[in-house]
């Protein structure tokens, strides 16, 4: 897969451990996603190996573990551009679960798309 110019390697790694076994779809949804609508993606956690993972108390079976998941901080976009993605992730298999409150955005790929605003 080739790297996207929008993100850096390193953004996808796990905190502790450096790693980044990211699931191949998942990246190529995600650069995909990032390309054609333009909005820039502050990535705040991507791949994260079990350790980290039970750490920070994450889900059982974290899409994050399977490098199939990521979070990004969407404090600094508009209300437009938050509706859109609602709407355009769809269309790249993507699964969104929203956290207005905490100011983020999950994203994975899970077979059956999923989207929730919590
Ligand atoms: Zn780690």
């Amino acid at each position: 897969m080739n790297p996207s110019p929008f993100f850096k390697e390193d953004e996808f790694y796990c905190p502790c451990c450096d790693m980044a076994a990211m699931h191949e779809d998942f990246l190529e949804a995600i650069y995909k996603l990032r390309a054609e609508t333009g909005i820039p993606m502050r990535i705040t956690s991507a791949f994260r190996c079990k350790k980290e993972n039970t750490r920070i108390n994450g889900a059982k079976n974290s899409y994050h573990v399977r490098g199939r998941a990521l979070d990004w901080d969407v404090t600094r976009l508009s209300s437009n551009d938050i509706y859109e993605l609602i709407y355009d992730v769809q269309r790249y298999g993507l699964s969104i679960i929203y956290y207005p409150s905490r100011g983020f955005m999950h994203l994975d790929n899970r077979k059956t798309p999923i989207f929730l605003v919590l």
